[in-house]
């Protein structure tokens, strides 16, 4: 047998010449539950879990699943049976994860741009921590608390102004993004946080970008981050927790993320080094939790040749996909069954009338119409963005645990479309 991983880790393999997901074939399931379909692997995704967590054994530490990369219920129950908390940004988000059967103290509520509404719910609910992003903010979550007789418990979201070196559209903590309080107004904001009668500080955070694939800039900014605290304390301002984002990016062709267990040696070594070695540590992960234990199964419906390029239109589309047509983003297509033969390139592309609905370009392939194919690393960033543009129907998911495969979504119907839409009288 010809056991071949793939680069997004050995749950998707291939069997002979049949693409696996752990102990099924992926064929089955596109026969069984049609496509476009995202089929994710409950052991690959507490593998990039236990990846954190030995980085952090012996630690006071714990992971907070930042839930947009993929908030399927199912997804998050993997999660909270693991043991993780959760970021959240929405009040969707809180309802889901609590629908998912997570508990509010293990939800941290970030995000720029939180409704009255929304923190009146999670302070009714007493959630963890709420990351606060700017000081008008912080007067509106002290008076929303204040009128509930309760104290926020708050951490102030910091731009530590450190480069990424990621996509512009995923980097958050740089001076000009829209994202935590600039570095130099942070003791400010934390004496007004302070001295507000419904707040009560209990920590710091940032998150300074998205697929970050290096790990100087996560050693900037701890130090960054550090210097603030001893200077936060040293006002009279007890930091109870340090929570240093999420961000780590994944193999999605041929970069070379750290590990998370090694990206945690090397920030552990200088957190002690400069004395906080023994503080609660918290981080927010959502990729790389999740971007590598899913894929997308499409159809290919046309091959279309043409002068001065070759289209493969295949059944998946930028509203299932959404990440090559916002961010350029790089996603290999594999086949389902592969075959010898001569390959062709395509570019990749689905029905969508846009020309912006494109998967992959310049791919070397020798499907044929009918024939499956797999969008890889769709496991982030890709159902949790998917819309209804052109009328389509959301995919449905399954997740496969060993050889067992559960239907975690329903293909969405159009009677799920049109629900809540009114004609004129
Ligand atoms: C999106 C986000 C995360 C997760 O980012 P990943 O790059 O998916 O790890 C964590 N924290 C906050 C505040 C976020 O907005």
């Amino acid at each position: 047998m010809n056991l071949t991983s793939l680069p997004q880790g050995p749950a998707f393999h291939y069997e002979g010449d049949a693409l696996c997901v752990e102990g099924v074939r992926v064929a089955e399931l596109a026969r069984e539950h049609g496509t476009p379909l995202f089929v994710y692997s409950h052991a690959a995704m507490l593998g990039a879990l236990s990846a954190y967590q030995r980085g952090f054994a012996g630690r006071k530490a714990r992971v907070f699943y930042a839930l947009k990369a993929n908030s399927s219920l199912a997804v998050l129950q993997v999660f909270a049976r693991a043991g993780c908390g959760f970021d959240i940004v929405s009040g969707g988000e809180l309802e889901r994860v609590l629908a998912a059967g997570a508990q509010p103290a293990d939800i941290i509520f970030s995000g720029v741009g939180k409704t009255r509404r929304e923190m009146r719910r999670a302070l009714e609910l007493g959630i963890h921590c709420f990351n606060v992003e700017s000081e008008p903010e912080l007067d509106v979550l002290s008076a929303v608390a204040t009128e509930l007789g309760v104290r926020a418990p708050v951490s102030l979201r910091v731009n530590p102004d450190v480069n990424p070196l990621t996509h512009p559209y995923i980097s958050t903590g740089l001076k000009g993004n829209k994202f935590g309080i600039a570095h130099k107004d942070a003791l400010r904001a934390y004496q007004r946080a302070a001295a507000l009668p419904g707040l009560r500080v209990v920590g710091i955070d940032c998150h300074i970008g998205s697929q970050i694939t290096n790990v100087t800039p996560y050693l900037d900014a701890m130090d960054r981050i550090l210097d603030l605290v001893t200077a936060i304390e040293s006002a009279g301002i007890p930091i109870v927790h340090i929570d240093f984002g999420g961000g780590l990016g994944i193999v999605y062709n041929e970069e070379q993320p750290p590990a998370a267990d090694a990206l945690w040696q090397r920030l552990l070594a200088k957190l002690d080094a400069r004395g906080f070695g023994d503080r609660q540590l918290m981080v927010e992960p959502g990729r790389s939790l999740v971007g590598n234990a899913g894929i997308c199964v499409t159809e290919v419906l046309y091959l279309k040749p043409g002068e001065q390029k070759n289209f493969c239109i295949i059944d998946a589309a930028m509203n299932d996909l959404p990440r090559p047509a916002m961010y350029e983003a790089f996603h290999q297509i594999v086949p389902v069954q592969r075959r010898a033969g001569a390959t062709t390139v395509y570019d990749v592309v689905g029905p969508v009338c846009e020309s912006g609905d494109w998967i992959g370009r310049e791919r070397a392939l020798s499907a044929q119409p009918g024939e499956w194919l797999a969008v890889l690393s769709a496991g982030a960033y890709c159902m949790s963005m998917a819309s209804n543009y052109n009328s389509r129907g959301r995919a449905a998911e399954v997740l496969v645990d060993g050889s067992k495969v559960h239907v975690i979504r329903e293909r969405e119907s159009i009677e799920d479309q049109l629900r809540g839409e009114k004609l004129l009288p």
